[in-house]
C-alpha cells in the first residue's frame, strides 16, 4: 500500500536542491575538461583523418559535356552502328528461327526502335520534356505534342527487319507505351516512314503501370496464348523486353533517357 508520507514536499525540495548542486558541479567539471583538452590540444586519437587524394567524391559529370557526348556519340554514327549491329544479329535469329515454328511473330518497341525521335530530344538539349507544345526549331519540345506531329524518323535497319519479316511471312507486331489516344497519328506516322504490321498494340489510356514490364509482358504473353512464337522482342529499353514471352530479346542502345 502507498501512501503519500507528510513530509514529501519538503523532502522532494531537498531532492530537486541536491540534484540541481549535482548538475552544477558535472557542467564545472565538464567544462574545466574541455579546457584542458583545449588547451593541451590532447585527444590527437580522435582527430579526423586527413582524406587521402583517392578519398575525394566522383566529380558530378558538367551538364555541357553530358550533351556534348550524346551529341558526339550520335552524330558520329557510333550510334547507327551500335543499332545495325544489334539488328543484325536479330535479323540472322529471324531468318534461321521463322521457317522453323508455327505462327512466327515479331514484337517491336516504336519509339527510338522503329521511330526515331532525336529532333525533338536534340532541341531540349537531350532533356525528355514530356508535355507542353513542341516547337522542334527553336525548342522546348514536349514529346506528347511531338508525337502528335507525326514527325519521327524510321530506324532504317529495323524497317528492313520488318520488311524481312513481311517477306518471310512473320507477323510483325508493334507493342508501344504510347497511349491509345495517339493510335490514329502513330500509325500515320509508321505507315508513311514505310512501315507494315499486323497490330499496333498501345497502352490503354485508363490503365497505369509501375513498369513497362507490367504491360508489355502480359501482352506478349497474350499472342503466345493466341498461338504465336515470338521469336523475337526488340526494344531501346530493358523494360521493352524482360518478362518473358519471346525466344530472344534484342536491346538497342538509348544514350538519352531510360524508362522503367
Ligand atoms: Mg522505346
Amino acid at each position: 500500500m502507498s501512501g503519500t508520507h507528510p513530509n514529501a514536499r519538503p523532502r522532494a525540495r531537498l531532492d530537486a536542491a541536491e540534484a540541481g548542486a549535482r548538475r552544477t558541479r558535472r557542467r564545472a567539471a565538464i567544462g574545466v575538461l574541455l579546457l584542458a583538452a583545449a588547451t593541451v590540444g590532447c585527444a590527437p586519437a580522435r582527430r579526423p583523418a586527413r582524406p587521402a587524394a583517392d578519398a575525394r567524391p566522383a566529380p558530378v559529370p558538367a551538364l555541357y559535356d553530358t550533351q556534348r557526348r550524346i551529341a558526339d556519340y550520335i552524330d558520329s554514327g557510333r550510334y547507327d552502328a551500335e543499332v545495325a549491329r544489334v539488328v543484325a544479329q536479330a535479323a540472322a535469329w529471324l531468318d534461321r528461327r521463322a521457317p522453323e515454328v508455327r505462327k512466327p511473330a515479331i514484337v517491336l518497341d516504336i519509339d527510338e526502335t522503329a521511330l526515331s525521335n532525336w529532333r525533338a530530344y536534340r532541341v531540349n538539349g537531350w532533356a525528355r520534356i514530356t508535355n507542353g507544345p513542341c516547337d522542334v526549331e527553336r525548342g522546348p519540345c514536349g514529346i506528347h505534342a511531338w508525337q502528335a506531329m507525326a514527325g519521327g524518323v524510321a530506324i532504317a535497319p529495323t524497317l528492313r527487319l520488318v520488311e524481312r519479316a513481311r517477306v518471310l511471312g512473320v507477323a510483325v507486331f508493334f507493342l508501344t507505351g504510347r497511349p491509345t489516344e495517339v493510335r490514329e497519328v502513330t500509325e500515320r506516322n509508321l505507315r508513311e516512314q514505310g512501315f507494315d504490321w499486323d497490330r499496333v498494340i498501345m497502352l490503354p489510356s485508363d490503365r497505369r503501370f509501375r513498369s513497362g514490364v507490367d504491360f508489355k509482358a502480359p501482352e506478349r504473353k497474350r499472342l503466345v496464348d493466341a498461338g504465336y512464337t515470338i521469336v523475337l522482342s526488340l526494344g531501346d529499353q530493358q523494360s521493352d523486353l524482360d518478362g518473358g514471352h519471346a525466344e530472344r530479346t534484342f536491346k538497342l542502345p538509348n544514350p538519352v533517357y531510360y524508362l522503367p
